[in-house]
This record gives structure tokens, C-alpha cells and sequence, in this order.
């Protein structure tokens, strides 16, 4: 089994409904996500899917929250913008595209060097 990478990292201000804690203030992290794929075969460069072909999709993704208060996007209206909530909700919108031989396997939104949260189905 193959699996490839691609990471970003993007700037965002959140607060946690309800959070007894400083999270619940409005606060702003370096988000750096991690997107991987996953499969079985190589085409006849070697590659389970370009990284070129990723990207596209994942900056494009990405570059719709980065610089925003996420609690004001229709997807966390109703939703605590967690790093779980927000791995979750990457890893649905890059979920529309396909690729031939590369599967979505996971996504991981690291809020800072040392906490993480990843979603996959
Ligand atoms: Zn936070």
C-alpha cells in the first residue's frame, strides 16, 4: 500500500461554543493540514497520483478558510469549530474528487506542534 501527503498551512481564528476554558475566546491558530491518499498502484511515472493534481484541489479547499473567523462560515454556523470538526469538514470537501488509482484516506489538522486531530471515514 502506497500513501501520499500533501500539507498547507493556513491562519484562522476560532472560539469553542460553550468551552469552559481560553478556547472559548476568540483566539487564532497556524493551522497546518495534512491531507494523505492511499492505493494499491503506480502509473507509469511511479506515482500513485500526481502531487500536482492534489494540490489543486487542497489549496483551493484551504485557501477558502484561510484568513477567516471560521465560526462565521455556513459549515460551523451550528458546528464548533474544533480541529476535529475542521479535519472533518477538509477531509468531506476534498471527498468530491476522485482520483484514478489514489483513495482519501485521512485527514489531519494540527492546531499546534503538538496537539492533533485526524478524521477518516
Ligand atoms: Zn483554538
Amino acid at each position: 500500500m502506497f500513501e501520499v501527503s500533501i500539507e498547507k498551512t493556513i491562519a484562522c481564528a476560532h472560539r469553542l461554543f460553550g468551552y469552559c476554558g481560553p478556547c472559548e475566546q476568540l483566539h487564532g491558530h497556524n493551522y497546518r493540514i495534512v491531507v494523505t491518499y492511499q492505493g494499491e498502484t503506480l502509473d507509469q511515472y511511479g506515482m500513485l497520483v500526481d502531487f500536482a493534481d492534489i494540490k489543486k484541489v487542497f489549496v483551493a479547499i484551504l485557501d477558502t478558510l484561510d484568513h477567516t473567523y471560521l465560526n462565521e462560515l455556513p459549515a460551523f454556523k451550528d458546528l464548533s469549530p474544533s480541529a476535529e470538526n475542521l479535519a472533518r469538514y477538509v477531509y468531506l470537501e476534498l471527498k468530491a474528487t476522485k482520483f484514478e488509482r489514489a483513495k482519501l484516506s485521512h485527514v489531519t489538522v494540527y492546531e499546534t506542534p503538538t496537539q492533533l486531530a485526524t478524521y477518516r471515514e
